[in-house]
């Protein structure tokens, strides 16, 4: 048993009200068993949470982790999507062999813990029927710009989520990065097929792809994840990141009452887990899996803040990660990846970077 006190506040995941609760968390068997004023019990393993914040294991349900070894690369860091796409991952991705593989997936894995994440989706490619046999969801990309749209009215006579609907390729077992440009009807019937989003804000902005409607998918009870897509885009994997700028992007062109901190940070767990149907996870609750990411804000980027909990989100920059825990698992210790050799990562990476360069 591991009991987890002193924390200034948590963050559930959990609609409405729920949302904010107080106190400790006890961890039996890799699962949250109380929430609430806690006695720590003979024998039970303390993990002090004094002075941060404790928010549900993000989820990010996106990501392209080859891409992790081809940040800002320069033929491409002004480009938009399909200039991009031709200037960097088509480019270099015959190039990208066994260690830079290895070393990618590394790199990217590491940042998304250290920003709090504790699932996360790589995108691999099938068709939709295999994938409905072998009862894996169904993920993709669309109308990420208006080349997609413009491509598929040109070719088919109707927008993308109208030829998907038409194909079976929409429901509550599907999810789809980036819908950037869809109409009304489109964000209607995603809504209605229970279709997810994977929400990129960074990604979109970086390429000049444009905003997501992704608070009115929401408005009208669709499910909206949020996901760091692949690096070559973003420069980073870090959820906190993402949640900073889908927060500031919504209010810059809906105002300040589009998106909410708490709207985000479910976004981020909650809605993660939902989108991927993993019902164990997403939510601080009795009887989940103890997916939990303690921030601490000792540092002076949140003195003086009136409500903790917000912090690691509306005070933006770099996640200061005390702990993170996945299934009750401590994998996140005082900030560190216990075992994992930082500089060799870091030597790994300069030489990747170098022979693609070459
Ligand atoms: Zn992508």
């Amino acid at each position: 048993m591991t009991l987890i006190r002193g924390a200034l506040g948590i963050f559930t995941g959990l609609p409405g009200c729920s949302m904010r609760a107080a106190g400790s968390i006890r961890i039996v068997d890799g699962r949250i068993a109380a929430i609430g004023a806690l006695e720590r019990e003979p024998g039970e393993r303390v993990i002090d949470a004094t002075g941060c914040v404790i928010y549900p294991g993000l989820v990010s349900t996106h990501h392209h982790l080859f891409q992790c070894v081809l940040k800002g690369v320069r033929t491409g860091i002004d480009a938009p999507l399909l200039a991009w796409l031709q200037a960097v991952p088509f480019s270099y991705w015959h190039k990208i062999d066994e260690q830079a593989l290895r070393t990618a997936a590394r790199i990217g894995l590491v940042e998304l813990l250290l920003s709090g994440t504790t699932t996360a989706v790589d995108e691999l490619k099938v068709v939709a029927d295999s994938a409905r046999r072998m009862g894996v969801r169904i993920h993709g990309h669309l109308s990420e710009t208006m080349a997609d749209v413009d491509f598929c009215l040109a070719a088919y006579g109707k927008r993308p989520v109208q030829w998907m609907a038409d194909h079976d390729y929409l429901g509550p077992d599907v999810w789809l990065a980036h819908l950037v440009h869809v109409d009304g009807e489109e964000i209607r019937i995603l809504a209605e097929t229970g279709t997810g989003m994977s929400h990129c804000p960074q990604s979109n902005c970086r390429l000049g792809s444009g905003i997501a409607p992704a608070e009115r998918l929401a408005a009208l009870g669709g499910t909206v994840s949020l996901a760091v897509d692949g690096a070559a885009s973003n420069e980073s994997a870090d959820m906190i990141s993402e949640m900073n700028s889908a927060w500031h992007t919504h209010r810059a062109t809906q105002g300040a009452a589009a998106v909410s901190i708490e709207d985000v940070v479910r976004w981020a767990s909650a809605n993660g887990a939902r989108v991927l149907g993993f019902d164990d996870a997403g939510v601080i609750a009795p009887g989940k899996l103890a997916d939990l990411a303690i921030f601490d804000l000792s540092h002076p980027r949140y003195f003086g803040l009136h409500d903790p909990l917000i912090g690691p989100v509306a005070s933006a920059g770099s996640a200061h990660l005390r702990h993170l825990i996945i299934g009750g698992r401590t994998v996140v210790e005082d900030g560190e990846i216990p075992g994992l050799d930082l500089a060799k990562l870091r030597r790994d990476a300069t030489d990747v970077v170098a022979r693609l360069a070459a």
